[in-house]
């Protein structure tokens, strides 16, 4: 359905995407996630081709973007992360507007009119001022737009931004619904957003594909890395002395309760978190010591994060500081000094 290779765009000796390439199947919802900075609007704005590529492809269900940019872009909805809304019109005359854009006429264009708002429930708004709406209903314009010539691929840059609990809820199910009939592609810099929309994700850092799995695989993939909490019926020297012999874990940390029982994290070296157990087990039975509780440590997406951007990312340590937005702009310093105008 999109296929991009290669995609490189550098501005003058800064590089936002670097080499992007991934393949978009027919029908589910995708997520990318990164931080800010990290290239996912650079990159919606090549695959939508309201931007340049220095280098690489986009093909859209077959017709590159460059080249058949007319029958690509037929094919695509885009709500950029700032969505061109006309303050002074109502979403009924912006409507007309964009759907005359995108080549629609008469009948055919007021049939999709009333669809698309009846879509995104902006049905009894249609003719307040645009400006007099709130963010939410803004955002619902700008998706409502997006859905005019019922493009098979709808590519939403961060669409839930600076919306209260209650308007992320509604798009979010909006998106879900979505999801249902399209390609869906929306950015998020919010772990939990791309975990609970979206059934593929594409991790982006730096410019750079990171990651690309369902988000239930790349919680399984770092599992290893997490580690195992336990209960032992064992003193501390006990279990230091039995830990300090196994090679497969890297690190622990233990608290012994006044009735003798310790509850210890451990952090895996390598491997799976499923042979830390078994090397456990078998290291405590050895010693006729007793586990009451074995327990791999889950990572969740966020962790997942941390560890697939450290290395790549010098200021990822940020995130780690981050209790709320775990994202928050390692690459923020680098943009400003390398700020090349297009
Ligand atoms: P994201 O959407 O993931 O937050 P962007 O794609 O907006 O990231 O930006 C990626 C990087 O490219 C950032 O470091 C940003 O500052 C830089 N960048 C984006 N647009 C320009 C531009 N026109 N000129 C110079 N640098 C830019
Ligand atoms: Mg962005």
């Amino acid at each position: 359905m999109v296929t991009v290779e290669h995609l490189t765009k550098r501005y003058g000796a800064f590089t936002a995407v670097d080499d992007l390439s991934f393949k978009i199947e027919e029908g589910h919802v995708y997520g990318f996630l990164g931080p800010n900075g990290a290239g996912k609007s650079t990159t919606m704005n090549i695959m939508t081709g309201c931007l340049s590529a220095t280098e690489g492809q986009v093909k859209i269900d077959g017709y590159d973007i460059y080249e058949e940019p007319d029958k690509a872009k037929r094919r695509l909805g885009y709500l950029p992360e700032q969505p061109p809304l006309y303050m002074n019109e109502t979403p009924w005359e912006y409507l007309k507007f964009v759907g005359e854009a995108k080549g629609l006429r008469g009948r055919e264009l007021k049939s999709q009119m009333e669809a698309v708002i009846l879509q995104t429930r902006l049905e009894g708004m249609e003719h307040w001022l645009i400006a007099k709406l709130s963010k939410g209903y803004k955002q619902r314009v700008g998706i409502a737009q997006a859905l005019l010539g019922d493009p098979k691929i709808v590519i939403l840059d961060e669409p839930t931004v600076g919306l209260d609990p209650i308007q992320i809820i509604e798009i979010r199910d909006l998106i879900r619904q979505l999801g249902q009939e399209r390609t869906v592609i929306l950015s998020s810099h919010i772990l939990s957003e791309v975990q609970t929309i979206c059934e593929k994700v594409l991790i982006i850092a730096r410019g750079k594909l990171v990651a690309f799995d369902t988000p239930e695989n790349l919680e399984r993939l770092f599992q290893a890395s997490h580690g195992v909490s336990f209960v032992a019926e064992a003193r501390a020297e006990e279990i230091n002395e039995i830990l300090r012999e196994l090679d497969v874990i890297s690190g622990w940390q233990m608290e012994t309760a006044a009735d003798g029982r310790s509850r210890v994290d451990v952090q895996a070296a390598s491997g799976e978190a499923s042979d830390l157990s078994r090397s456990l087990f078998f290291a405590f039975s050895r010693k006729k010591k007793a586990l009451l509780e074995l327990i791999p440590k889950k990572a969740s997406l966020e962790d997942v994060f941390i560890e697939l951007t450290e290395t790549d990312v010098p200021g990822a340590e940020v995130a780690e500081h981050e209790s709320v937005d775990p994202f928050k702009n390692p690459a923020e310093s680098k943009s400003e000094e390398s700020g090349v105008a297009d």
